[in-house]
């Protein structure tokens, strides 16, 4: 491949960063040995696991034991809810969650439904935020757990965590966030804002794909966890399989660097991010998406009016790798849940793009980007109009949530 469009999809995935790799290589080849065994081969494993552990610990104000490393959070999130609902049930059997959260927390409350929990889906303002009023209101006597996200993969907006926490606490629920989209870009403290349980992943800050974790607390409340993978009895019975070495390593390098840099690197994305918006408001009909300032520093989401969201997709693909609020499954497309939650049409929802900025983007990058979502929005509208009026009797630019892309 010749050339490749411009990656700003961020919240998807990010590069693994280069220091990264150069940490976990050894890993793979040299200290490979299983660290359950009891040999030096076990223990060179063992002893970077046991670092690895105590930065990611370290990053979340936790103790080491109190991480449980996982495939990542999707697996972190499955762990929290399932394996709080088995180990509470007797208390309770309702949970409370938002309508904008990831799938994998969406799914597995789902799922507990069908086994009889009752679930509260807690509605979003306008600008992405929950109503605290709102969620101290939905809590009742048999509430067990609450998952409220970090921040959001889709909007970036960043829930407000500590707040929660106290409501949550004050109430004796335990609370779970979903931090794949936070950690090491923004402040966590699990102590300071009463967290309980927070799902990790690597691959979102430059570390590899296929590790994470859950953070479980263990004192004032020691939470009770069922596992959900049975087997060797590996991270004190809470999660069994081998550890993957090299992707602990990776993942612990990854977030260091997030931690040493975090305000630096903040700073810099979110002048990226500034400068593309302000290339984007050159356009009539562009809204952001989501909280203006209470977001992720390298997110923007905007809906454009006016334009059908496949064909700008597809007009942007070959400039840009971007996500739009559109989710395609094998033979349909939806809307974003998290656009429609927030209240905006399905149109609007569908004709949006979401920028995910990051680490190894540039200006110059941002400003090529900028220009090109400018130049094909000009024309796909200039050639809708061309086409709603010379065939005024058809519909077809009312269709998209139908219809493949066509342009
Ligand atoms: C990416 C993401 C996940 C899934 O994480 P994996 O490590 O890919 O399983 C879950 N929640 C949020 C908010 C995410 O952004």
């Amino acid at each position: 491949m010749s050339h490749r469009p411009i990656y700003l999809d961020c919240h998807a995935t990010t590069p693994v960063d280069p220091r990264v790799l150069e940490a976990m290589l050894p890993y793979f080849t040299e200290y490979f040995g299983n660290p359950s065994s009891l040999h030096q081969y076990g223990w060179e494993a063992e002893m970077a696991i046991k670092q690895g552990r105590e930065i990611i610990a370290q990053a979340i104000n936790a103790t080491p034991e109190e991480i449980v490393f996982t495939s990542g959070a999707t697996e972190a999130n499955n762990l929290a809810i399932k394996g709080v609902a088995e180990a509470y049930f007797s208390q309770g059997k309702h949970i409370i969650t938002v309508v904008t959260e990831h799938r994998a927390v969406l799914d597995p409350c789902q799922y507990l439904q069908t086994l009889g929990f009752e679930i509260t889906y807690l509605p979003v303002k306008p600008d992405g935020l929950i109503d605290l009023e709102v969620l101290e209101a939905a809590i009742r006597p048999d509430t067990i757990l609450v998952s409220i996200m970090a921040a959001n993969n889709e909007i970036g907006v960043l829930q407000p965590l500590k707040e929660i926490g106290e409501i949550c606490h004050n109430h004796q629920v335990l609370f779970h966030t979903d931090a794949a989209q936070a950690i090491a870009k923004i402040p966590l403290d699990v102590a300071q804002m009463n967290i309980d349980l927070m799902s990790l992943t690597a691959h979102k800050v430059y570390g590899p794909k296929g590790i994470g974790a859950l953070y479980v607390r263990r004192r004032n409340p020691r939470v009770k966890l069922a596992p959900q993978l049975h087997g060797g009895g590996q991270e004190k019975n809470r999660r069994s399989g081998t550890l993957y070495t090299p992707q602990i390593v990776g993942f612990a390098k990854a977030v260091e660097i997030g931690i040493e840099n975090m305000i630096k690197e903040n700073q810099n994305i979110g002048q990226l991010r500034a400068k593309l918006w302000s290339i984007l408001q050159q356009l009539e009909g562009i809204v952001l998406n989501g909280h203006p300032t209470q977001r992720l520093s390298g997110n923007l989401n905007v809906s454009v009016e006016s334009v059908d969201g496949s064909a700008l997709l597809l007009g942007l693909k070959s400039t840009v790798a971007v996500s739009s609020g559109s989710a395609c499954s094998s033979t349909k497309i939806a809307p974003s849940h998290v656009l429609t939650g927030l209240g905006r049409s399905k149109k609007l929802a569908y004709a949006s793009v979401r920028f995910g900025i990051g680490r190894f983007n540039t200006m110059a990058e941002i400003e090529t980007v900028g220009k090109a979502v400018i130049s094909t929005i000009t024309a796909l509208r200039q050639s809708q109009r061309i086409s709603d009026s010379s065939l005024s009797s058809n519909h077809t630019s009312q269709n998209f949530g139908s219809s493949e892309i066509t342009i």
